[in-house]
């Protein structure tokens, strides 16, 4: 007898036989089903129908419901996401979750539950409402049905004042009745029918711009990849037309019947960007992300999985939706952090996009100003084609040449030195508006007592708690703690307590005093909240000429700010002598970003850096020779201390109440993976365990462990094996411990 083998999301890395459900035909690999697991029910995945299985027939539970008719993935899909589970060593059905809408990983049927219609019978449509006037509601009812053109649909009746009681009062007395059309669904793997061509619209709210030569080859080359897996990785400045390339290569891909998947960064999925991909095509384009309703969503995903969507833009989850029709995956600033997500399956979507394309035999567009280290190293190794794109098209002036602002001796009034306010005041005098970069929110970041040195301390983690103003509380932003402002010391009673450093609230004051009559616009998680609060700020800023744009990291992606002639990054220091070895590929990548914002349009603009490193020489490289240049010395420093790129990792994380349990868990692991190495013959190496860089966080213990290695192959294997050991052994029972292979960062 056939057996359902289900993917199901728990934390067990393995899949589960089922035997069919009772009285039902077998199901399709790629459906849904409803199964009990201990006591309770899960909706899980049929991944494989098996004709034999581990366990005894008689010990196997039969599945619930079939929750689909049609399979949601083709074989080819499911196997991409079964992969994706092997590589990341993570559940399969915890990798097939993240892949489905939250409505259908809930259950709910993929298509909404249809309205029906309501039509009058051969006795309705003789009857006169006259002869109902005992019941004057039924009898206008039924006048209104009988002077519809056809059918209403429920809603359409309800909408006009009637009630289901009367709706039904006509069909108990048989003048009416009710019918559902059928769903039109196409099933996957089948050729996408191109749906919205039945009626397009003839002519397109924007049409493609005339493009530079150096476009022009780009697209060239892009194009002629179309069909075949190639990877290219397109380096463009700020404002040198990456996104027209893409809208026209998306054009072709259209034209061609096929789909096309853009991913871009959680920040970047704003209206604008949606409509500016809406306005240039006749074909549907979705939106996948966060901020939609999981109606939306599934909606969205449908409409791609049955082929109506020409274009799904997305942010990284979006790598998992399946097009039957995949044409081109294309990556938006393929640099952004928010690529890599940073729990449960820790996947970076940019390494699946290429994987993706490969699997499916179709082109990955990366694009950046400044590409991660990663990509780079392939595009200067020829595993990617490299394209530049160099100039500003329609643009008359330079990007500005970063100037840097030594600190060091200084006196910083809410973070800013007198010479850039100076400056500032110049901007702003001229008409224009100046933007200021500073990536800490709140007033500042500690609160302490000039009398006696008490800090203002997290109860539950090794850090400081934020000072903010408006409302007025201390807060913990790594486990969210608020707590009321102190009135005075609580060790010595002296007061006031002062701030020291500088968030965002604090620079909107001093600005504020400094330039009472110059609009101070704030972007920063705190000021901006809900759906609609970006774009209000967006459009406050639209009017404020002169003005001071000033936000954390969210002003500094992706928006065009055309009179911004003075860009500036108020504390450049952060990421220069950080322990974390991405520090100053990131830092760079802000500062070019914010660089980027100066000058976008006929007005020259100019860049200041404030830094007490002034002399450091990769902010020097980085202002005088670029990001490139620098990025290829970072490189070069990577390749001598045998570190990614030119080697792989896997961190495990480890946190629980006590550091003991955690200690021993950790110290367990060590020894099972030397055992284990011990019959290895390949080298990998463990750094650790050590306390995480903040061992304390939530009020409970982190340490962690990352093994490092020359080569994937033996690394994957050693995890592999290791995972059954970890799975069963007594000392994780009590400690929460995660494993993540390629990590970003190491905290
Ligand atoms: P990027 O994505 O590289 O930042 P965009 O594609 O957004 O750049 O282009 C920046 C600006 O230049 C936009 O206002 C765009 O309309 C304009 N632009 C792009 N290509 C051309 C072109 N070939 N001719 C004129 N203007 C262009
Ligand atoms: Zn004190
Ligand atoms: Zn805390």
């Amino acid at each position: 007898m056939p057996l359902l083998r289900v993917a199901l999301p728990t934390p067990l890395r393995r899949l589960f036989d089922y035997l069919p459900a009772k009285g039902q035909h077998l199901p399709q690999v790629g459906v849904r089903v409803q199964v009990p697991f201990g006591n309770r029910q899960l909706v899980g995945l049929v991944v494989e129908l098996v004709e034999e299985s581990s366990i005894p027939v008689s010990k196997l539970k039969a599945a619930r419901d079939y929750l689909d008719k049609d399979p949601l993935f083709t074989r080819e899909h499911l196997d991409f996401l079964l992969w994706v589970a092997g590589y990341y060593h993570q559940p399969a059905g915890e990798v097939i979750s993240t892949a489905l809408p939250a409505l259908l990983r809930q259950g709910q049927a993929l298509h909404p539950p249809q309205q029906p219609r309501w039509q009058l019978t051969d006795l309705g449509r003789e009857t006169s409402p006259a002869d109902l006037n005992r019941a004057p509601r039924q009898a206008a009812l039924l006048e209104f049905l009988q002077l519809r053109p056809s059918p209403p649909l429920q809603k359409e009746i309800l909408g006009a004042g009637f009630n289901l009681t009367q709706v039904r009062a006509l069909e108990e007395k048989e003048l009416v009745t009710s019918y559902l059309l059928p769903h039109k669904t196409q099933g996957v793997g089948l050729p996408a029918l191109p749906q919205e061509e039945a009626s397009p619209r003839e002519v397109l709210a924007e049409l493609p711009l005339q493009l530079t030569a150096e476009q022009e080859k780009v697209l060239t080359q892009l194009n002629d990849s179309l069909g075949h897996f190639q990877p290219h990785l397109l380096l463009g400045v700020t404002g040198s037309g990456k996104t027209e390339v893409y809208l026209q290569l998306i054009q072709k891909i259209l034209e061609r019947g096929e789909q096309a998947l853009v991913l871009i960064p959680e920040i970047g999925l704003t209206p604008q960007t949606l409509s500016r991909f809406q306005k240039r095509f006749n074909r549907r384009v979705v939106a996948l992300h966060s901020g939609m309703t999981d109606r939306e969503r599934l909606n969205a995903w449908r409409s791609a999985l049955e082929g109506k969507a020409g274009v799904v833009l997305g942010t990284r989850s979006a790598i998992f939706t399946p097009l039957p029709r995949l044409g081109a995956i294309l990556v938006d600033e393929e640099h952004d952090a928010s690529f890599k997500q940073q729990d449960k399956v820790r996947y970076q979507a940019r390494d699946l996009a290429v994987l993706r394309g490969k699997r499916e035999g179709v082109p990955v567009v990366l694009g950046s100003a400044t590409p991660s280290l990663e990509s780079l190293a392939h595009g200067l190794a020829g595993d990617y084609q490299l394209h530049h794109l160099t100039e500003r098209p329609g643009q008359d002036v330079e990007l500005p040449q970063p100037k840097l602002l030594d600190i060091r001796s200084r006196k910083l009034q809410g973070g800013f030195s007198e010479p850039l306010l100076k400056a500032m005041g110049q901007h702003l005098q001229a008409g224009n508006q100046v933007l200021v970069l500073l990536n800490r929110r709140g007033f500042a970041p500690v609160l302490f007592c000039s009398e006696c040195g008490w800090i203002a301390g997290c109860k539950h983690c090794d850090a400081r708690m934020t000072w903010h103003r408006e409302p007025p509380k201390l807060h913990c932003h790594h486990c969210d703690t608020q707590q009321p402002l102190p009135p005075a010391c609580p060790q010595c009673g002296h007061q006031p307590l002062q701030p020291l450093g500088s968030g965002t609230e604090r620079a909107e004051e001093t600005l504020q005093e400094r330039f009472p009559d110059i609009p101070v616009i704030r972007i920063d998680r705190d000021a901006v909240k809900g759906r609609t609060a970006l774009q209000e700020k967006l459009d406050q800023i639209f009017h404020a000429r002169p003005g001071i744009l000033l936000g954390t990291q969210m002003l500094a992606k992706g928006h065009h700010f055309p009179d911004v002639t003075l860009a500036t990054l108020l504390d450049a220091d952060h990421g220069l002598y950080s322990s974390d070895p991405r520090a100053m590929e990131r830092t760079a990548q802000l500062l070019v970003q914010v660089a980027g914002r100066a000058g976008r349009a006929e007005k020259k603009g100019e860049v200041i850096i404030q830094t007490h490193h002034s002399d450091d020489p990769r902010l020097e490289k980085l202002c005088v020779a670029g990001y490139e240049a620098l990025a290829r010395d970072l490189l070069d420093e990577r390749r001598q201390a045998h570190w990614p790129p030119f080697a792989y990792l896997a961190l495990w994380r480890a946190e629980a109440p006590q550091a003991a349990q955690v200690e021993a868990l950790m110290q367990a692991l060590a020894s099972q993976l030397r055992s284990l190495l011990a019959e290895q013959p390949e080298a990998v190496s463990l750094l650790g365990p050590v306390p995480a860089p903040m061992e304390r966080r939530q009020g409970r213990y982190h340490m962690q462990l990352v093994l490092h290695a020359e080569k994937r192959a033996p690394l994957h294997r050693l995890l592999a094996r290791v995972l059954l050991w970890m799975e069963a052994a007594p000392e994780a029972k009590k400690v929460r411990w995660s494993l993540d292979v390629d990590p970003d960062d190491l905290f």
